[in-house]
């Protein structure tokens, strides 16, 4: 859903109560294309939320939804899909207005460390991993979490990407890993949105130690 997690996507969903990674993904309930549900019923199984029934074709219910997207991944036809409007913008704008309730009294006293290494192509919140896309980069380390976000995605299209991955497109460096792939996601929309709230700036002096 926000393509890209680093540093404001570790505090923005992982600092949120319970209530507030609900309220982060309630909008992105995905849909069922009712011409390739084959009624498997293997979603259903793997809905956390028991937000699907399925009759002749599956059917999510959007208010018990909670968008975390493991039914898109369980289907084995590819019948299940995100809604490509601006659901994941809204997610990760409303996942770094989580940050920043997260950092406030806290202001100049936080550190914040990534671990750029096994670099793969969905979320941490799947029952399943992926090969990486790019090979491990390194650890960065700065005090501001939107400066250590850039540096952190640049670093990662800085490489050349694997071949045979879930990696599509942009495996030359300086292409967007990140797009390539998931094409239809704008992932810089959390680091503009936290630039927005006064959280940092994209720019950056990278100093290797
Ligand atoms: S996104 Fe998650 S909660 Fe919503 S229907 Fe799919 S598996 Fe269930
Ligand atoms: S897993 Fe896919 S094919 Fe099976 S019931 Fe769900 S949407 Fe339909």
């Amino acid at each position: 859903m926000t393509v890209f997690g680093g540093a404001l996507k570790n505090i923005g969903m992982g600092c949120a109560s319970r209530e507030g990674k609900l309220s982060q993904h309630s909008n992105c309930a995905p849909v069922v294309d009712p011409g390739g549900c084959v009624a498997c019923g293997e979603c259903a199984l793997d809905c956390p939320a028991n937000s699907i029934d399925i009759g002749a074709v599956a059917v999510i219910n959007d208010k018990l939804c909670i968008g975390c997207g493991h039914c898109i991944a369980a289907c084995p036809e590819g019948a299940i899909n995100v809604r490509w409007d601006e659901t994941t913008t809204r997610l990760q704008e409303k996942m770094v207005e989580h940050v920043k309730g997260a950092l406030a009294g806290k202001e100049g006293r936080c550190i914040y460390i990534t671990f750029i290494s096994d670099v793969s192509p969905a979320c941490d919140c799947y029952g399943h991993t992926d090969a990486p896309i790019v090979p491990d980069i390194g650890i960065v380390a700065s005090t501001d979490p939107v400066a250590i976000d850039q540096a952190s995605a640049d670093l990662v299209n800085a490489e050349e990407g694997f071949k045979n991955t879930a990696l599509t497109a942009g495996h030359e460096p300086g292409g967007d890993k990140f797009r390539g792939v998931h094409p239809k996601v704008d992932w810089e929309a959390q680091l503009e949105r936290a630039v927005e709230l006064g959280l940092g700036k994209r720019l950056y002096t990278l100093e290797r130690v």
